[in-house]
């Protein structure tokens, strides 16, 4: 009987341990999709994807109970990436716009993007207007897929204004303006900021070319988007979005 006693003990003393085991490995991950290549919203810190979107992301799962993890892609895999399951969602950066709100749906906003456009120096382009002026013919860096390219791609190359040069991120786009392979980027202004502050001979020009919102998207009728709404518009009312953006972008006194 002893015995008996003694090997059910064991038994569940086993289960137990197994089960603990199990619930440890099995802390659920939400994974999000970026392209670490979109200063200061994500970019490389040595071997760590560090930035705004990252650090909102990263304070949402934790408030959600998840686990957290980053998967670096271009930004032309992003949805694809959330819509197959590879991600649970896409932080880029991402602005809202028609077009994906047909293939994806977005969190809340939790910031403001511009698109603007950098050239060389000395640089004969002054303004947005300069670009759409009649006979223009610039050739133009943009980041694949991006809205820099969609809008670019309408107002200018559909209308014989333009020939755009599309490149997998910023850094290769501003690498093209730089070695004088295309007259202007267009591409958001916080990544613009950082490119010209890390590279000599660049400026931004003082007109926007357009005003966007920033979300992040998700699969569409994903059920982890209500909770991740909840939880982001609770960190953006308590302040700590402001916060973790402004220790990116402070503001200027
Ligand atoms: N805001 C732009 C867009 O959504 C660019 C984003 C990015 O390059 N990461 O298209």
């Amino acid at each position: 009987m002893k015995k008996i006693i003694a090997l059910a003990l064991a038994m569940l003393m086993l289960l137990c341990s197994v089960s603990a085991l199990a619930e440890e490995t099995q802390k659920k991950v939400l994974v999000m999709a970026t392209n670490a290549s979109f200063p200061p919203y994500e970019y490389y810190e040595g071997t760590e994807i560090v930035g705004i979107d990252v650090e909102i992301a990263a304070a949402v799962a934790e408030r959600m109970g998840y686990d957290f993890v980053v998967l670096d892609m271009e930004f032309d895999a992003i949805i694809s990436a959330v819509n197959s399951g590879k991600a649970d969602f896409g932080m880029a950066g991402m602005t809202v716009t028609e077009e994906r709100l047909l293939s994806v749906d977005f969190s809340h906003s939790y910031a403001t993007g511009v698109q603007v456009v950098i050239v060389r120096e000395d640089s004969d382009i002054t303004s947005v207007d300069d670009l759409f002026a009649e006979g223009a013919m610039h050739v133009i860096g943009v980041q694949l897929t991006t809205t820099g390219d969609l809008y670019c791609t309408w107002d200018l190359e559909d209308n014989g204004l333009a020939v755009i040069n599309r490149y997998p991120n910023g850094n290769e786009a501003v690498m093209a303006l730089k070695a004088g392979k295309v007259d202007c980027v267009v591409i958001d202004n916080e990544p613009a900021k950082a490119y010209v502050a890390a590279n000599e001979g660049l400026k931004i020009l003082d007109t926007e070319y357009a005003i966007e919102d920033y979300a992040a998207c998700f699969k569409k009728d994903n059920p982890l988007l209500p909770e991740f709404n909840r939880v982001l518009q609770e960190l953006i009312e308590d302040g700590t979005v402001a916060a973790i953006i402004e220790k990116y972008i402070p503001t200027e006194e």
